[in-house]
């Protein structure tokens, strides 16, 4: 199969509501928060970012939803699809475990890198002018109407991420496959990323959109047609 180009997706993400990524058990800190943000590991950064495993994985899952290619077999319903169909909607672009992918499919087209602070943000990071915030969220126990609260840490509404996706393109590959990941980040804007999002966390807007280094108009991505 033949690399045709490397395609980019640049810009910022802008948070509209508190975010919350969470961090994996092992990391989080002896006495520190129950539900902590993930943080960069980066020795003396301690900064919050998106994975680019959760940017992508929401993707793909919205894509997903809407071409209805979620498992029903009942032994796996509801996993990612794994067909490794050229003709799928989500393999060829967010790929397929290892022992589906095959000659046809070729390599997974799209990458999706760490999105870390915009420099603005890790400036005031930095300076300590960017605290977490910690929502409280009332568990109430449906039987005897006690509250629970339960504290989580969020990435505080306004901060910005700067994002990174290079997308690959080979010979043969229908433009679908591209506007695939452009359809998602719409539809993400809809959507939450994150966890807590039916609960108002993680709405987020994507700006200051590049492709392929070419600015794009302000509201670009509000612009593509999921249909
Ligand atoms: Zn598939």
């Amino acid at each position: 199969m033949k690399l045709q180009r490397i395609r980019t997706i640049k810009g910022r993400i802008h948070l509209l509501t508190g975010l919350h990524i969470g961090a994996s058990k092992e990391s989080i800190e002896i006495g520190g928060l129950d539900n902590p943000v993930i943080k960069d590991p980066f020795p003396g950064s301690r900064a919050p970012y998106i994975p680019g495993s959760s940017l992508k994985g929401k993707l793909r899952s919205l894509i997903e939803i809407k071409e209805e290619r979620l498992s029903r077999d009942p032994r796996t319903q509801g996993n990612p699809c794994d067909c490794g169909d050229k003709k799928c909607p989500v393999c060829p672009v967010f790929g397929t475990s290892a022992n589906k992918r095959n000659d046809d499919l070729g390599p997974t087209r799209l990458v999706v890198r760490d999105a870390f602070l915009s420099p603005d943000w890790e400036k005031k990071f930095k300076e300590g002018d960017l605290p977490m915030e910690i929502k409280y969220e009332n568990a109430i126990n449906r039987i005897t109407g006690e509250a629970n609260p339960r504290p989580i840490e969020r990435v505080p509404a306004g901060v910005e991420f700067d994002f990174n996706i290079s997308f690959k393109v080979f010979e043969g590959d229908s433009d679908d496959y591209f506007m695939t990941v452009l359809k998602a980040m719409h539809m993400l804007e809809h959507d939450a990323l994150g966890g807590a999002g039916s609960r108002g966390c993680g709405q987020i807007e994507f700006s200051e959109i590049r492709i392929d280094n070419e600015k794009m108009q302000p509201d670009y991505i509000k612009t593509i047609k999921v249909e």
